[in-house]
């Protein structure tokens, strides 16, 4: 015990004595992961490494705003990447804002971005890890694809003393001071993996640096290339967005989106314009092609880096894009903000408001003009950001009549998804109201009972089925004046339509006499009196026996169900339990009922009913046993 406490002071003692931590437990997972998988693309370390390297310059410059030492003792801002053929090392230097000791712990043993555990966890648990690991972009960690040893010297902007890290990505680090020449800033060198040489070739390595940085706003050096040769800058060092649009390639947008954005998707839909007038900005957004991993985090980050006359000053300034657009990626560079604005002074500015709806009409405008020119593509939109997109209607936003013309849904009129104008447009005569049912997956609303009357008469009915339609639905009440009404919800008229044009086979079938049928729901009442509200006489059924609805004024079944998942709601309304005369089961029990008054199988039956409904609402039963029971004694029966 003494022994070992003693030990312990003589190496903290030791100042020069590297200080070994373990990785946290998530970013040793990733680790294995990176450096295991064959990864074909492993040239992007170098995306990496010069997207933060760049971000570092950008973070120094902001610093410098309020605090102009920072930048004075070195302030033509670079980066530099050298080879050494003979060391087989690759060193990414810049002299940006740097790390300091508490920096290296937090920032390279730790992964900050929300959604990495859920990342990671989907990772080991896949067979396509190499697609996943490019679409989520592993940052500096992506060194150990090409590197056995990564050694990272850095002084902070401010600080004295310089830090060395160093790890092999095997579970742990090792951090100590730096004594060698400590400039400010940050060098990654890497000690390449033998089966990684192809990277000190000079050809190939100013090729991989063009094709990641071109877009980057600093000078990207070379050193050490061939032999004598002097370093050269590799990049064009001009922000993108100040590029006229026709100079721009594709590859380089979609470079630009990978760095700021930190999505390694293809951008879906690119907007690159700049405004003038009273105020003037530039815009470079995009709209990912793919769900980006935090898109449903309950935080509803936005992700648009605001830059005042090319100098970054920040991205985390949320008032810039409502939530609802949560999944753009981007930059905004204002004209009209003083440099030296803070990250306070933007709350409730006005030209950062300005900018805002700005935006929105442009990003609003761009997604009209796709749905309308090409709506397959839109279609593939809409299923990545629908979900989104619509809680901008529940919030009540000033542009929902904007959002509710670009919504597209499902309907039992086909495949394909429709917007509520083609719906409209298709209402029958006599139809005064927008049909819609909702579910847990298109699969199982399409399938529910309660859209059978609609069927029959030809009326189309939305189906929907992602959880915030419950929460906007009820909240727009009408579309070019139709209201919506729920299929599964109320009662049902469909009176004024006039029937579909079928053969009599398939015309309703004749309904069990009324009397017989008073009979029998006044039975089942009493049997189920505890289980439900109501029992009533449906038309809304051609097919099934039974459903149930929620009663008019109740809320929705489906929204009662998702309330239930969470705690603190009870059991909610209890639902109306409709059964369907002209079905043979329903007329057979309705004679039934009118010849021997109750009995037990009446009993059984109507439970058995009621059961089924529910299986087909997809709910789990009160009691299965008994279900079970029950059944058990019917098939028994009925073989017998
Ligand atoms: P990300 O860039 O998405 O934050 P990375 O893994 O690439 O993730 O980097 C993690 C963090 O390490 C960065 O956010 C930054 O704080 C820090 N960092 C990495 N490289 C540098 C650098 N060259 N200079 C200063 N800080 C850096
Ligand atoms: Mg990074």
């Amino acid at each position: 015990m003494t022994k070992t406490k003693i030990k312990a002071k003589a190496k903290t003692k030791a100042t020069t004595a590297p200080e070994t931590r373990p990785f946290e437990a998530e970013v040793g997972r990733l680790l294995k992961i990176v450096a295991g998988s064959l990864y074909s693309e492993r040239e992007i370390f170098l995306r990496e490494l010069l997207s933060n390297a760049s971000d570092a310059c950008d973070r120094l410059r902001y610093a410098a705003l309020t605090d102009s030492a920072l930048l004075a003792e070195d302030a033509d801002l670079k980066v530099t990447v050298a080879i050494d053929r003979k060391a087989k090392t690759i060193t990414i230097t810049d002299n940006g804002i740097g790390m300091g000791h508490a920096d290296l712990i937090s920032e390279l043993g730790t992964i900050a971005r929300s959604g990495t555990a859920a990342f990671v966890d989907h990772l080991e648990d896949t067979d396509d890890k190499v697609s996943l690991i490019g679409q989520f972009g592993v940052g500096f960690y992506s060194s150990f694809m090409v590197a056995e040893r990564v050694v990272v010297t850095s002084r902070k902007a401010g600080e004295t003393q310089g830090w060395l890290w160093e790890s092999d990505g095997e579970g742990s680090y090792t951090i100590a001071p730096f004594d060698g020449e400590a400039r400010r800033g940050t060098a990654v060198t890497l000690h390449l993996r033998k089966d990684a040489k192809e990277f000190l070739e000079t050809p190939r390595l100013r090729h991989i640096i063009k094709t990641y940085s071109d877009h980057i706003a600093l000078p990207i050096r070379l050193e050490g290339g061939e032999k004598d040769a002097e370093a050269e800058t590799v990049n064009t060092a001009q922000a993108i967005w100040t590029r006229p649009r026709k100079d721009i390639t594709p590859e380089q947008y979609t470079e630009f989106y990978h760095h700021s954005g930190h999505l390694f998707d293809k951008p879906w839909l690119t907007i690159h314009n700049r405004v003038e007038g009273k105020i003037e900005y530039t815009n470079l957004l995009f709209v990912p092609s793919a769900k980006p991993f935090d898109l449903f985090q309950p935080e509803r980050k936005t992700h648009i880096k605001l830059y005042v006359k090319r100098v970054f000053i920040t991205d985390d300034q949320e008032d810039l894009l409502p939530a609802y657009l949560r999944f753009m990626r981007g930059i905004v560079d204002s004209e009209d903000m003083p440099l030296n604005i803070s990250r306070e002074m933007l709350q409730n500015n006005p030209v950062v408001k300005k900018i805002r709806s700005g935006l929105i009409k442009r990003i609003l405008g761009e997604l009209e003009r796709k749905a309308k020119k090409d709506p397959e593509a839109y279609a593939l939109f809409w299923d990545n950001f629908g979900a989104v997109m619509k809680e901008g209607i529940y919030e009540n936003d000033e542009f929902s009549d904007r959002l509710l013309e670009l919504c597209r849904m499902r309907s039992t009129a086909g495949d394909g998804l429709i917007s509520l104008a083609d719906y409209v447009e298709r209402m029958k005569d006599g139809q005064d109201a927008i049909y819609y049912i909702s579910g847990a997956s298109p699969e199982t609303v399409s399938r529910s009972p309660q859209l059978e009357a609609y069927r029959a008469k030809d009326v189309e009915v939305l189906l929907l089925s992602d959880p915030v339609d419950e929460f906007w639905l009820p909240r727009v009440d009408v579309y070019r004046d139709k209201p919506f009404k729920s299929v599964t919800q109320g009662g049902v008229d469909l009176s004024a339509i006039a029937d579909a044009d079928k053969p009599d086979a398939d015309k309703p079938a004749k309904a069990a006499p009324g009397g017989q049928m008073d009979k029998l729901i006044a039975l089942f009442k009493l049997t189920l009196e505890d289980e439900v509200k109501d029992v009533r006489v449906t038309e809304r059924l051609t097919d099934s026996p039974c459903c149930l609805i929620a009663d008019e004024g109740d809320m929705d079944m489906h929204l009662a169900r998702l309330m239930k998942q969470h705690e603190g709601f009870g059991a909610g309304a209890k639902r109306v339990f409709e059964i369907n005369p002209t079905h043979p089961l329903v007329k057979i029990l309705a004679k039934r009922a009118d010849k021997d008054g109750s009995s037990d199988e009446l009993a059984d039956a109507a439970w058995l009913l009621l059961d089924q409904a529910r299986i087909v609402e997809g709910e789990p039963l009160p009691d299965q046993t008994a279900f079970a029971r029950r059944l058990s004694k019917f098939i028994e029966r009925g073989l017998g």
